[in-house]
């Protein structure tokens, strides 16, 4: 199903089980990254049901359990890159910088963390 202008539900799909649900204003910031760093973005984890979520070692609170987190991958820019341009975006408070992707979620309050 269409989520928005770029952004498509199978893109937040559960691998295990397909389940995609995901919080509408999640997509709109994604959209707002988007918009800033002019790049498709690569979603490698979205929506987890409990299994999958243990089985990749999720936290046991994590936002992907609520369809309110994604993984993001954008081509040619690092993930440190990632990461600066998603603190302009004010929906996006939540922000973990890995080695191979960037954690963003959209809880209350603003935190950020290195994986
Ligand atoms: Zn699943
Ligand atoms: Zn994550």
């Amino acid at each position: 199903m269409k989520l928005s202008a770029h952004f498509d539900s199978h893109e937040f799909a559960c691998p295990c089980c397909r389940r995609d649900a995901v919080d509408p204003r999640l997509v709109a910031a994604l959209e707002d990254l988007r918009a800033i760093v002019m790049r498709p973005i690569i979603v490698a984890s979205g929506f987890r049901c409990p299994g999958h979520n243990r089985a990749v070692g999720g936290a046991r609170n994590s936002y992907h359990l609520r369809g309110q987190a994604a993984d993001i991958r954008v081509p040619e820019l690092t993930p440190a890159a990632v990461a600066t341009a998603v603190r302009a975006v004010a929906a996006l408070r939540g922000i973990g910088a890995y080695a191979g992707h960037t954690h963003v979620d959209v809880r209350e309050r603003r935190y950020s963390w290195t994986g």
